[in-house]
């Protein structure tokens, strides 16, 4: 008992406990930094990451999407709702509205596993915030401007997966 309060003196007089936590500091201060800088610094994504949506278009700027509603049918949450441009049926589908709505979505990947022409496809960025509950819809032209882009990005992720879809 004498033994264990007298280790405790000279620890404390030593200042045992400090010199060991300045030493890890140190230790670690030159070593390779492992926090990031958050949003401008992004860690790697797989290319299965499945971040919100984008829509996207043919390389002549053609939008891909033919409104065939298979991505809407799918969806388990219902998040999705189309709309076909009835004007357009002559030479080509397309949507008038095209909504997800990001509270309901579960992020599932089963609308782009639907698609029968790649258009709706799951982006790279999750970085969702919203400041009012219409936000949180993500309608046509938005995920048109992000398929625009994160064209490469999506473009990288769909080759790397290619052979396994
Ligand atoms: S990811 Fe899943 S839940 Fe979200 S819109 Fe697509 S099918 Fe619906
Ligand atoms: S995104 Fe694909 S599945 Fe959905 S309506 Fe358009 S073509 Fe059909």
């Amino acid at each position: 008992m004498l033994g264990v309060k007298f280790k405790e003196i000279l620890d404390s007089l030593f200042l045992k406990e400090l010199v060991s936590g300045m030493a890890i500091t140190l230790r670690y201060m030159f070593k390779p930094k492992i926090t990031i800088q958050y949003p401008e610094e992004r860690t790697p994504t797989s290319p299965r990451f499945r971040g919100v949506h984008v829509l996207r278009k043919y390389e002549d700027g053609e939008e891909r999407c033919v409104a065939c509603k298979l991505c809407e049918a799918i969806c388990p949450a219902q998040a999705i709702y189309i709309e076909i441009d009835e004007t357009s049926r002559a030479e080509k589908r397309l949507t008038k509205v095209y909504d997800i709505d990001l509270f309901k979505c579960i992020y599932c990947g089963l609308c782009e596993e639907a698609c029968p022409v790649e258009a709706i496809v799951m982006g790279p960025y999750l970085d969702v915030a919203f400041e009012n509950r219409e936000d949180r819809f993500y309608h046509k032209d938005k995920m048109l401007t992000n398929g625009d882009k994160w064209k490469p990005v999506v473009d990288a992720r769909l080759q790397a997966d290619a052979k396994y879809r």
